[in-house]
């Protein structure tokens, strides 16, 4: 895609930190960190976001960063780590190629990926979970 920033690595026309290719997938490093090690691994096929996919090549890209996650865990030996893909705006995408952040984490960090808990009302949940199998 012409004017997205991932899509210019892929293609070399920027630079990047490369920590892994292959002929699917490309991973390097987050160039403003959340902490040191922070890796992103993205498609090199651009989708925006991860539900856009094909299955395959999902599964393809979270093979590959499960291999990544090894070597960043073995180098950074961080005390914990998030796997985070932002799908949205509302999610916190910025970048829309889908990406998938590894991000070393510390009990001392100011930021926490933590959420509020919000509830169903009664029959609600069934509800939900029937929709979302409609399209299983
Ligand atoms: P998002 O908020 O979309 O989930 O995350 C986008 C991430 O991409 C951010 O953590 C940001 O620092 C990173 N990023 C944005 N532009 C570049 C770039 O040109 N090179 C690299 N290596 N990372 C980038
Ligand atoms: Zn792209």
């Amino acid at each position: 895609m012409e004017d997205c920033i991932f899509c210019k690595i892929v293609k070399g026309d920027i630079p990047c930190s490369k920590v892994y290719e292959d002929e699917n997938v490309l991973s390097f490093l987050d160039i403003s960190p959340a902490n040191k090690g922070h890796t992103l691994v993205i498609p090199k096929k651009h989708y925006e976001k991860f539900n856009e996919m094909p299955e395959d090549e999902a599964s393809t890209l979270m093979s590959a960063a499960n291999k990544v996650s090894k070597a960043v865990e073995k180098a950074i030996e961080p005390e914990g780590y998030s796997i985070l893909i932002n799908n949205g705006k509302a999610a916190g995408q910025e970048v829309g190629h889908v990406h998938l952040h590894i991000m070393p984490k510390y009990e001392k960090d100011d930021f926490k990926l933590l959420w509020t808990h919000s509830n169903y009302e009664e029959g609600e949940m069934g509800k939900v979970l029937e929709k979302i199998k409609t399209f299983l």
